[in-house]
């Protein structure tokens, strides 16, 4: 028999080495092999690689191990039959979202690409909460996936739902709801789009900051610079939702976009209850991201939170308060504390911005999330789905802008 062998290139030097493989084609394989020989190629790579290196060098690396079978050997293991691997989406763009926030948006095309993806390696797409009490009793089907989209966004209606209905795939759905019952842009995401829409031109900021200066907006720091300048002063001078939407008014206006243009799209917005209540509730499931799109580090604090959080989901959808037991991290943002609060909150699990498959060890109410953005390779994308990026070099992926 003729054994398969993964060649694995160290940069250091360029030696190579070979981790000698079951035949791809052997349908009772080792699940046990399987993964370590997964950890194997991950600490190889470990071993010599800087940080900036990595995603080229993960690519080749799942290159290869999808080459030698090693993907296709990962998706049918035990390993990967006892695992759930939950996706974390933000936005899909209805104009040049992504373009300007790649993590944060992707267009329809690559959402509906992805589920193409889903469909065609077999994977069971299951409703969160489900897969969720199957994972931990041991009744999970194999290579389950659970989709998640934070914050609730008007787009999700309008791009992201079509796409769900027509691959009959169901979505958990993370509501803040300030900016549901605010039925304007969401102040910080909306003041950084508009100040890469003028990236071309400079503001103005007398009567905005305290000061008067015109700020360049060329580079992503200039603008990062220009929205801390205007955030500061928004916070100093107490504003409320109102106030800071007619400073983003008076921003659109002195670089030359049309704000009401974008309100009348819905640009950025989230959706309005009365679209919440109309959500399809055998594929949309809505749950807890916090009201405020905040955790305060206090538990009073926090528990208001969820608290009101929880009433307006619970008024939005007609479902009772003990219906949302599920929670997303706004930001991604966690705490030692936070899991104990939810708990006696009763909320039953929580996810993250830390990637990774979920299993039985995991805390459920500290689960790893794949949050998918455009800089998610279709090649790591596919990596994850089988299980065997698990075993390679990550890095922490921003799941949201603070609201
Ligand atoms: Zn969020």
């Amino acid at each position: 028999m003729s054994v398969v062998g993964l060649v694995v290139a160290r940069r250091a030097g360029g030696r190579s080495t070979t981790i000698p493989l079951a035949p791809p084609a052997c349908s009772r394989h080792d699940a046990r092999r399987t993964a370590s020989l997964l950890r194997a190629v991950g600490r190889l790579w470990m071993s010599a690689t800087p940080p900036s290196m990595l995603k080229s060098i993960k690519q080749r690396t799942l290159s290869a191990a999808n080459s030698a079978g090693v993907l296709s050997l990962a998706r049918g293991s035990a390993w990967r039959g006892r695992r759930l691997l939950i996706l974390g989406y933000h936005g899909v763009s209805t104009d040049d979202e992504h373009e300007w926030d790649s993590e944060l948006y992707i267009p329809p095309s690559l959402l509906r690409e992805r589920f193409d993806t889903l469909r065609a390696g077999g994977y069971r797409v299951l409703p969160l909460a489900d897969a969720i009490r199957q994972l931990y009793d041991g009744s999970l089907p194999s290579r389950a996936v659970s989709i998640t989209f934070d914050d609730g966004a008007y787009d999700f209606l309008v791009r992201a739902l079509p796409i769900l209905e027509d691959f009959g795939y169901p979505a958990t759905v993370y509501l803040t709801t300030y900016y549901s019952r605010f039925q304007r842009p969401v102040f910080n995401t909306m003041l950084r789009y508009l100040l890469w829409k003028a990236r071309d031109r400079a503001l103005r900021t007398s009567g905005l900051t305290g000061d008067s200066a015109v700020l360049p907006l060329a580079t992503r720091e200039d603008r990062e610079a220009a929205f801390d300048a205007l955030a500061r002063a928004c916070i100093a001078q107490r504003m409320s939702g109102s106030d800071k939407d007619g400073v983003l008014a008076t921003v659109a206006e002195r670089l030359d976009i049309d704000y009401f243009d974008l309100i009348r799209r819905r640009f950025l917005h989230l959706m309005a209850p009365d679209e919440v209540a109309r959500l399809p509730r055998k594929l949309v499931d809505v749950q807890l991201h916090t009201h405020r799109h905040r955790v305060p580090a206090d538990a009073a604090g926090f528990e208001r939170e969820i608290a009101d959080n929880r009433r307006e989901i619970a008024a939005m959808t007609g479902l009772g308060a003990h219906h949302t037991a599920h929670f997303c991290y706004p930001s991604g943002v966690t705490h030692p504390s936070f899991p104990g609060w939810l708990r006696q909150l009763g909320v039953t699990s929580a996810t993250t911005c830390f990637p990774g498959i979920a299993s039985t060890k995991s805390d459920p109410l500290l689960l790893p999330r794949l949050i998918d953005t455009m800089n998610v390779s279709r090649l790591e994308f596919e990596g994850w789905l089988s299980g065997a990026s698990a075993f390679l070099p990550r890095r922490p992926v921003r799941a949201s802008a603070p609201i």
